[in-house]
């Protein structure tokens, strides 16, 4: 039954990948939010929903044109109020066009922004 459910949502999931207009090639998929994109020789991330563009992959991370929300571990959790709730802290990143989430990361709150990949040569 198990193995029934995850074929249909692989399924599924390759259908909302193909019912996607994207603007050139897919060269990667970056999870299900993002892939890299070659058009007219140019590398990029584009948002796999909407097609947005979120800059050449020399940005090397999509979630540095992001939208960025911080939320407390608390929001997240309600049990992580017994940790260190005030040490850590949630960071969303969305597609500033249509919303999708394409990250999270829980971080310390002083750290910097976490990438997720670093894209050199294709
Ligand atoms: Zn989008």
């Amino acid at each position: 039954m198990r193995k029934k459910q995850a074929k249909k949502q692989a399924a599924n999931k390759i259908q909302l990948i193909a019912e996607v207009e994207m603007t050139g090639q897919i060269i990667i998929p970056v999870g299900d939010a993002v892939a890299v994109v070659r058009q007219n020789n140019r590398l990029f991330f584009e948002c796999t929903r909407c097609s947005n563009d979120y800059g050449d992959i020399s940005i090397g991370d999509p979630k540095m044109n992001a939208i960025m929300r911080e939320k407390s571990i608390s929001e997240v959790n309600p049990w992580n109020k017994y940790g260190k709730a005030d040490q850590f802290v949630v960071r969303e990143y969305y597609c500033p066009k249509c919303g999708i989430m394409i990250s999270a990361n829980m971080q310390k709150k002083d750290e910097p922004l976490m990438m997720d990949m670093e894209l050199s040569k294709l």
